[in-house]
């Protein structure tokens, strides 16, 4: 058994992403019901990035969380491929602070939001309000009456929630949208939107 995930692994990278990205890794909607490793979900996305521009991009974020002031801008993934240390700088920046947990922050989410602030061709700091929650703080936040789900994707390191300074909200909101890629919540009173990369779907 413990060799099953590495195999699998070999087997998606021989795969190159493409079909079985298109085809079965595509669907966000199966994203949650499938155990699908972490490269596979990525591997769906970057082909997106690269069909787009016809070249591979530095996948590069600009982030700042507004409960720490930490920040955060990095390429984490290169030609050379993904950025180990790149990665850990943003799992970082996107911990649970009141905990002081950081998880390993999902891949296909950071790719949402390289292609969203491509979309909206801004260069500003996406700014974080929210990102991993530990299940202690989630609960926490419960008992105060905070309208957080139960099963939240915040817990699986699969949702953010962000505004980005001198984009309009609705803005944000449209362009994520667009992407059709997971879940996206509009939290106008708040001042930001939720973003995952569960099943396609929409609220707020
Ligand atoms: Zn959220």
């Amino acid at each position: 058994m413990p060799n099953t995930p590495l195999r699998r692994r070999c087997f998606l990278k021989a795969l190159g992403g493409t079909v079985f990205g298109k085809t079965v890794l595509g669907g966000a909607v199966l994203g949650s019901a499938v155990v699908v490793p972490p490269l596979a979900r990525a591997a769906s996305v970057s082909d997106t990035l690269e069909n787009t521009s016809g070249l591979p991009l530095a996948r590069s974020l600009q982030l700042e969380n507004l409960h720490t002031g930490e920040s955060v801008a990095t390429a984490f993934w290169t030609p050379q491929g993904y950025q180990p240390d790149a990665l850990q700088a943003i799992n970082k920046v996107l911990r649970d602070h009141r905990a002081d947990q950081a998880t390993e922050m999902d891949i296909g989410l950071l790719e949402t939001l390289v292609e969203l602030t491509r979309r909206l061709d801004t260069q500003a700091p996406v700014q974080v309000i929210s990102a991993y929650r530990s299940p202690q703080t989630n609960e926490m936040l419960r008992r105060k009456g905070h309208k957080v789900a139960k099963r939240s994707y915040h817990l699986k390191g699969q949702a953010v929630d962000i505004r980005i300074p001198g984009v309009e909200l609705k803005d944000l909101h449209r362009a994520a949208l667009s992407l059709k890629r997971g879940g996206v919540g509009f939290y106008g009173r708040s001042n930001f939107v939720h973003l995952d990369v569960g099943p396609v779907r929409r609220w707020g």
